[in-house]
């Protein structure tokens, strides 16, 4: 797959112009090579002035000819010598020159294709040699083993040599008759088989080459190339009489047809390319239509060409080839014109075989005659056409091939852009999510924050909450939840809770004397004695309405809470208030109770004994402590 890529590559890449340089040189090359300075030419020409008979039929014997009187004879009087037609034989006579007896010599038709071509070579009327051959006879039939019509002239003592010719034809064609020095037909033949070993060697390249990048590639373009190589080649051959030579030296039948099958098949196999690789349909219906039509037409012709004669189905052909070359070049130029650039290529390839066909039927239809035999420019042209189509599968195999690389090149350029977007979509959610992860850290620290505040101002709120503000102790909210607990930690612990209720005397007469501000006062230095006086942690005095106090003395029996109360009575009763001008005298009543709180008791038995303890103490005349014990009917005592 590599190898043709590359190649077709390197062949797609020279320019047009560079391709007619190439051309006009192989031009040049093949008419010089025969350049009569280096290729020896002919030593004679036997044409004009060479007497001929033409006989009604083939059956005409030597013996025959010998008894005609010379009037009978014509003599040639233009130079072009042509074989006879259709049913008529040919009879020629002419005395070779003095020829130099230092040097062989040989006689040439140059003509590879005659149906029966008879010689004698004679000498005072006996015959030194004579040669029956023919396309109609095996090979080993001729006078030396060539693909040209060659004898060597006999040895002889005299100059007056004679020749007789007997020649049968089915097709009129011409009939070039040159004298040759043996060494010189040796160099001429050299270079002549070295211009075709090129011609065919490169054909052969060609051919096999586009056969194997078929093989390697699969593409039917390289099978149809290939095909044509082939047939031009076979054609060729066949017109040069290496065929027969090499080929097929017995097969009478194939020498009379072969040209005319190989024609065929070569211009099939060209169109069917040429159909085939420009994808001309695209461009126009009926072109593509009449194409397909002349490749049927071809293909009738190739059957044809099995049953009929070479020589016919060449001029049929070659009459073909000129017609279709001119339809050809035109749709080329339309297609061209309508935008297949490619088409340029082939119409020229085109114009080269319609000139050599043009020149090829001009000479077959005799109206020109040349010493250049119609196969070299034949060969030139096909050289041409050949190279031409190889530039024109190349480019398209190219074109088709960067076509693909382009198509690869823009699905991977998508793809990475495809993939470029999602690796950015994937940043962006992942820049997203490192945000939106930072936001809610930053919310839950603020959250923490401000629950952290709400908690700290919920503890002041509860702290304040829990303070009387005039008194600066517990209030009566702290006591009524302070002192289920501590009847709770009682029960538990069994240990005695002592409960104090604390009430300052007469208060309603400060208040009525000193004034309510002065009351106040006294409230705040009331509780502020209570407050100092209690030492353990566990102690509370709070402010249990009006001018009452409660106290809560946890693990403090009956005599340890009647000593403390005691000591803050007199403490109370010792120290005098100073209000702006007045010395106010306080005392305060109490009473305690002390108990183990069981769970059987009513929670406020406690406090209402430790209340009518105080009310015992008031009736008994205040500023005094007094206990009372507990009892569940402590109503009654
Ligand atoms: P007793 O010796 O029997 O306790 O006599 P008392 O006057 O203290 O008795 P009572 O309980 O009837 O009077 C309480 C008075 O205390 C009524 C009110 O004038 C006064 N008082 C209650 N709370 C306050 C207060 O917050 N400030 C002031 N200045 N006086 C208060
Ligand atoms: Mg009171
Ligand atoms: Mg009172």
């Amino acid at each position: 797959m590599m190898a043709p890529r590359h190649i077709n590559k390197v062949l797609s890449q020279i320019p047009t112009w560079l391709m007619g340089v190439i051309i006009c040189f192989s031009f040049w090359g093949l008419f010089t090579s025969f350049h009569p300075r280096t290729t020896p030419l002919p030593d004679q020409t036997i044409d004009r002035g060479v007497s001929y008979y033409v006989a009604d039929s083939e059956e005409t014997s030597i013996n025959t000819v010998f008894s005609l009187s010379d009037r009978q004879w014509t003599s040639q009087q233009n130079d072009s010598l042509f074989s006879p037609i259709d049913n008529q034989t040919l009879w020629l006579k002419f005395n070779l020159p003095a020829l130099d007896p230092m040097d062989n010599w040989l006689l040439e038709v140059d003509q590879s294709q005659l149906d029966f071509l008879n010689i004698w070579f004679l000498e005072n009327n006996n015959i030194l040699a004579s040669y029956f051959t023919g396309d109609q006879m095996p090979f080993r039939s001729r006078g030396i083993a060539h693909e040209r019509f060659l004898f060597p002239i006999p040895q002889h003592e005299k100059s007056d040599l004679t020749v007789f010719i007997k020649l049968s034809n089915e097709l009129p064609s011409q009939l070039p008759i040159h004298l040759w020095r043996e060494r010189s037909y040796l160099v001429f033949n050299g270079e002549h088989n070295l211009a075709l070993g090129l011609f065919f060697g490169f054909m052969l390249a060609m051919a096999v080459s586009n056969f194997f990048f078929f093989i390697s590639s699969g593409s039917t373009n390289f099978l149809l190339y290939s095909g044509y190589a082939i047939s031009v080649t076979l054609m060729l051959i066949s017109m040069h009489g290496l065929g027969y030579k090499y080929f097929w030296p017995g097969n009478i039948w194939l020498q009379n047809h072969s040209i005319g099958i190989f024609a065929s098949s070569s211009l099939l196999f060209a169109l069917l390319f040429i159909r085939q690789l420009l994808d001309i349909a695209k461009y126009s219906r009926v072109i593509s239509r009449s194409l397909e039509v002349l490749c049927g037409v071809y293909l009738i012709c190739l059957i044809v060409s099995f049953t009929t004669d070479s020589r016919l189905a060449a001029n049929v052909l070659m009459l073909f080839v000129t017609v279709t070359s001119f339809y050809i070049i035109g749709a080329g130029i339309w297609l061209w014109r309508a935008g297949l650039k490619v088409s340029r290529v082939y119409a020229l390839a085109w114009f080269t075989i319609l000139m050599t066909a043009l020149f090829a039927s001009v000479h077959g239809l005799q109206l020109y005659t040349s010493d250049f035999a119609i196969r070299y420019i034949l060969m030139a042209g096909t050289l041409i056409e050949t190279l031409l189509l190889a530039l024109l599968l190349a480019r398209s195999f190219s074109q088709q091939a960067s076509e693909l690389v382009d198509a690869q090149k823009t699905a991977l350029k998508q793809e990475h852009e495809a993939r470029l977007a999602k690796e950015r979509i994937i940043e962006v959610q992942e820049e997203a999510n490192v945000e939106l992860e930072y936001k809610v850290q930053e919310r839950t620290l603020e959250l923490e924050i401000t629950l952290r505040e709400l908690e700290e101002k919920n503890q002041a709120l509860e702290a304040l909450n829990t303070i009387d503000s005039l008194t600066g102790i517990k209030n009566r909210r702290f006591f009524d939840k302070k002192y289920p607990a501590e009847l709770r930690l009682s029960r538990r612990n069994q240990t005695e809770l002592s409960v104090v209720m604390l009430d300052i005397d007469h208060f309603k007469k400060i208040n009525d004397t000193y004034g309510h501000l002065a009351g106040d006062v006294c409230l705040h230095h009331v509780a502020q004695m209570i407050k100092n006086s209690l030492k353990r942690p566990g102690d509370e005095a709070c402010r249990f309405g009006g001018e009452e106090f409660a106290l809560l003395l946890p693990q403090t029996d009956e005599k340890g809470a009647t000593q403390l109360v005691e000591k803050i009575r007199q403490q109370i009763a010792q120290h005098t208030v100073v209000y702006e001008e007045d010395t106010i005298q306080l005392t305060v009543s109490a009473g305690i109770c002390s108990a183990i709180h069981t769970g059987d008791d009513e929670q406020t038995q406690l406090l209402e004994t430790a209340d009518k303890a105080l009310y015992e103490a008031k009736q008994a005349g205040r500023n005094r402590v007094v206990y009372k014990t507990y009892s569940k009917d402590a109503e009654g005592s």
